[in-house]
Order: structure tokens, then C-alpha cells, then sequence
């Protein structure tokens, strides 16, 4: 049996990601392109194309765009027809796109709740379901969810996105068990507190981002660089025996 760093590598690999070209979603691209993968972006505009083009083809490897409302009737189908068409394969999906909406309890509109529940779990279910049939075929495959620390713990303003990231931690576990057995492992990389615009309201807040920050093992708020290392070994085939679970990455928030 032989072991090398070419495990970590993903040179030739297609890997297909929602909401791809901005935010966090834009340094997984740079990540599993700067390890040899050619990437399939679905996004809901087109925020973010200029620059991730360059960074995937300054990395020397291909990026297609699909401009895609994930919570359309049909978006999953519609998304894999064309990244087959585009690369005739899909070997990892990461299932990034995510929404937040914050509001008092009192206040919570129900419209919001369904918004954000079909971004951030009834979207993930059915790309996973339309790529899963993919990987079933090939025999091989890697899904990587998005989860938060609102996978494990209360929000108390933004009841969908908690409900929804527990909601992924089940979807995780239940793909990775019928997925199993065609060699597709299903993950979930779930991200601390991060510097980014998702959580400018808990920076500005005086109160919590102290409460935040003094919370922290490693003494600081993460950088969205410090996930890229955490998702190139959930798509690699590093993390070949690794399936259901959820990495947090999170500089140990979830210790204290
Ligand atoms: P951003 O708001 O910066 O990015 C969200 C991404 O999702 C964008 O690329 C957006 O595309 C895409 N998107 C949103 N709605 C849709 C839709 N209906 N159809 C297609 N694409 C859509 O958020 P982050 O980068 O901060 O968050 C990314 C993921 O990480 C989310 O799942 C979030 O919950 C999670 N997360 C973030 C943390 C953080 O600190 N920021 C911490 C923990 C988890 P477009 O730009 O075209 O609108």
C-alpha cells in the first residue's frame, strides 16, 4: 500500500460548487483549483466571475459559470446536465450556498424562514440527490457539506439557519450511509466564527464579538483562508475512509 502526497491532490478531478464566486465560497474554488481540479461555479449572479476566473485559470485549470437560483423547480437537474456536458464527470460536489436572515423571535416573518430553508437545506438535498446518481455510476465520488456552528449550538435571531444547519448534519449522515457502498463519501466542514461580511453584524455588535472572540481557544476570529486545507482533504482521497461527519474548523470554539 503506498501513501503520498499526491493523496492531497486533485489534478484532473471536476468539483462542482454552489455559490462558488464570492464570499467563503470563492476560496474553496482557489483551494481544490490550486490542487489540480478544474471547477463548475453555480451562482446566483454573476458577483465574483472576473475574479475567480482568474484565479482558477492562474492556477492553469478550467471554470465554467452557471448562473443558477439554486431554489428554482429543476435547478439541481438543470446544473448537473450541464456540468456533464461541460466535463462528463463530477467527482466532488461542495455544497456551499448559504443564506442568513436575522430577526427577533416576535418578529420573524414566516417568508423569511422559507427562504432560508430552501437555500441552505431543501437546495442542498436536491443537488445532492441529482450529483449523487452521478457518483453512483462512477463508483466513486466526495460531498461536501456547509454547516456553522449553528450546526451544534442556538441562534437566537436566526432560527432557519440554526434549524437548517442541524438539518445538515442529518443529511450528511444519511447520504454518507446510502452512499457507502458506491464509494462516495459524504462530509460536512462546518466553519467557526470567520471574518466575512456573513457575520459583520456580530463584529459591529460590541457586546458579542467580545463574548465571540474570548470564546475562542486559538485567541482570534478565523480567516476564510484557514478553511482551504480543511476542504482540499474532504475532497481528496485523503480522506477516503472518512464519511459522515462534520469537521469543525473553528479554532476550537466548539471546546468551551
Ligand atoms: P456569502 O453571502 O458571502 O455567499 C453566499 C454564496 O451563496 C454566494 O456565492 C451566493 O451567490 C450564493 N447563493 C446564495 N443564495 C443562492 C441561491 N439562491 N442560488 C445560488 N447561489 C446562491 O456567504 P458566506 O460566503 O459567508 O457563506 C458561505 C457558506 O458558509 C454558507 O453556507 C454559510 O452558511 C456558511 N458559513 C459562513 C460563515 C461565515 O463566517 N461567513 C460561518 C459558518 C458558515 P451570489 O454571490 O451570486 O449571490
Amino acid at each position: 500500500m503506498s501513501f503520498s502526497i499526491h493523496d492531497f491532490e486533485l489534478t484532473d478531478k471536476v468539483v462542482l460548487i454552489t455559490g462558488g464566486a464570492s464570499g467563503l465560497g470563492k476560496y474553496y474554488t482557489q483551494a481544490v483549483s490550486a490542487v489540480g481540479a478544474d471547477v463548475c461555479v453555480v451562482s446566483a449572479t454573476e458577483n465574483g466571475w472576473d475574479e475567480t476566473r482568474s484565479i482558477v485559470e492562474g492556477n492553469g485549470r478550467r471554470v465554467v459559470f452557471i448562473r443558477q437560483d439554486v431554489t428554482e423547480d429543476g435547478a439541481a437537474k438543470r446544473v448537473v446536465d450541464k456540468a456533464i456536458d461541460e466535463f462528463g464527470r463530477i467527482d466532488a460536489l461542495i455544497n456551499n450556498a448559504g443564506i442568513q436572515l436575522r430577526h427577533d423571535l416576535a418578529d420573524f416573518p414566516d417568508e423569511d424562514w422559507r427562504k432560508v430553508i430552501d437555500v441552505n437545506l431543501n437546495a442542498l438535498y436536491y443537488l445532492s440527490h441529482e450529483v449523487a446518481k452521478v457518483m453512483m455510476k462512477q463508483r466513486s465520488g466526495k460531498i461536501v457539506n456547509i454547516g456553522s456552528m449553528q450546526s451544534y449550538r442556538a441562534g437566537k435571531r436566526i432560527f432557519p439557519y440554526a434549524a437548517s444547519k442541524h438539518g445538515v448534519v442529518g443529511l450528511t449522515k444519511a447520504y454518507a450511509d446510502a452512499l457507502a457502498p458506491y464509494n462516495v463519501q459524504v462530509n460536512g466542514l462546518a466553519p467557526g466564527y470567520i471574518n466575512t461580511p456573513m457575520t459583520e453584524a456580530l463584529q459591529n455588535d460590541p457586546v458579542r464579538s467580545v463574548e465571540i472572540h474570548d470564546h475562542i481557544p486559538a485567541g482570534h476570529w478565523g480567516e476564510p483562508s484557514e478553511l482551504m486545507g480543511a476542504m482540499v482533504f474532504l475532497c481528496s482521497a485523503a480522506s477516503n475512509y472518512v464519511t459522515g461527519v462534520m469537521l469543525p474548523v473553528d479554532g476550537g470554539y466548539l471546546l468551551r
